[in-house]
């Protein structure tokens, strides 16, 4: 059984490996200087079966895949009606690093776009979370930094079931051309949906963003997420049932920017996809579903993990507005 799925997952690859149209993502030299042909697929089911192929074991910086995650944690932290205050729940249809906010309320529309993502970091709660994450690296960080930025390291090996790391070279890299983020964090300050100092905001977001995963990390951080909350490898609670069901609406409607509508149309699966390359499903109770390859599309989404989940949902059978 699992050397037929090996098979077929392999089969998929090759399949979805013949479109190398698509660049890699430019802005920062550790995305630019990415291998175009690393590619890998991961399923990790809801009752802990797992399997992968490909480079399944070549570690990326998570980007825009943290955002569901993140929303999760501070859903838990400090409750829905708090979390939508501050953050909508609505789908853009603009690209994710629009500086754009909800006409009225002044909010971010949602939290997977940049703006709603950076005001969402901010909300996690990291009171009681002291200790720093990595040694010398963390050191330019302010104390608020380093303890939401431990919480959410915490808060995302939690949903990996294993300890995580960042790649502090990346961030460095990042933070040091971050002005389009860094304008997103003062636009959100000057419409009072930031309590926090803009840059401390961005800094502690690129930290998030730079967390390094693999393709079977983040499948099993997605099967968490089917699961009710509970990493179905270790058996530990994450978050609440409700935290996850609020995540996958969001993921649904929102996670693939401007490109929402028809992903959920043609392949049916609540996703989340980020820059270096990663795209993660979730179908709930049954599976978490994670491609990387970094060739990216118009939309910033990687094209041959489209093409992957555009197989799967097919071949298995797995839109959710579908039982055949
Ligand atoms: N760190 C990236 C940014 O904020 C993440 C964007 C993404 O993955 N789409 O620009």
């Amino acid at each position: 059984m699992q050397e037929s799925i090996n098979t077929y997952l392999r089969e998929v690859l090759r399949e979805s490996g013949e479109d190398v149209s698509g660049k890699l993502a430019a802005y920062i030299p550790r995305l630019r200087d990415a291998d175009e042909n690393l590619q890998a697929l991961a399923l990790a089911t809801a009752d802990g079966q797992e399997c992968s192929a490909g480079d399944d074991e070549h570690l990326f910086t998570i980007q825009s895949i943290s955002k569901p995650f993140v929303y999760a944690l501070a859903l838990d932290d400090i409750g829905l009606d708090r979390v939508r205050d501050m953050v909508g729940m609505e789908p853009s249809g603009e690209a994710f690093n629009e500086l754009s906010l909800e006409g009225g309320t002044g909010r971010p529309l949602n939290p997977m776009i940049n703006a709603g993502a950076i005001a969402t970091h901010h909300l996690v709660d990291h009171s009681s979370h002291e200790q720093h994450p990595g040694g010398q690296e963390s050191l330019s960080r302010t104390p608020e930094v380093r303890s939401r930025t431990t919480r959410i390291l915490d808060g995302l090996s939690a949903f990996a079931g294993r300890q995580l790391e960042i790649d502090w070279d990346a961030a460095e890299e990042e933070y040091a051309t971050a002005y389009r983020n860094m304008a997103i964090a003062h636009m959100l300050k000057s419409h009072g949906s930031l309590e926090t100092e803009p840059d401390e905001a961005v800094r502690g977001y690129i930290d998030q963003c730079s967390i390094m995963v693999t393709v079977k990390d983040i499948a099993r951080m997605a099967a968490t997420l089917a699961n009710n909350g509970v990493n179905p490898e270790n058996g530990a609670r994450v978050i609440s049932a409700e935290s996850a069901r609020t995540t996958l609406g969001i993921m649904a409607t929102c996670g693939m920017y401007d490109a929402s509508g028809r992903w959920l149309t043609q392949i049916g699966i609540p996703a989340k996809s980020g820059i270096s390359g990663g795209i993660i499903g979730v179908l709930p109770g049954q599976v978490g579903i994670a491609s990387f390859a970094p060739r990216l599309n118009e939309e910033g989404s990687s094209v041959q993990g489209v093409a992957m989940f555009q197989h799967l949902s097919n071949e298995l059978s797995l839109h959710l507005m579908s039982n055949q």
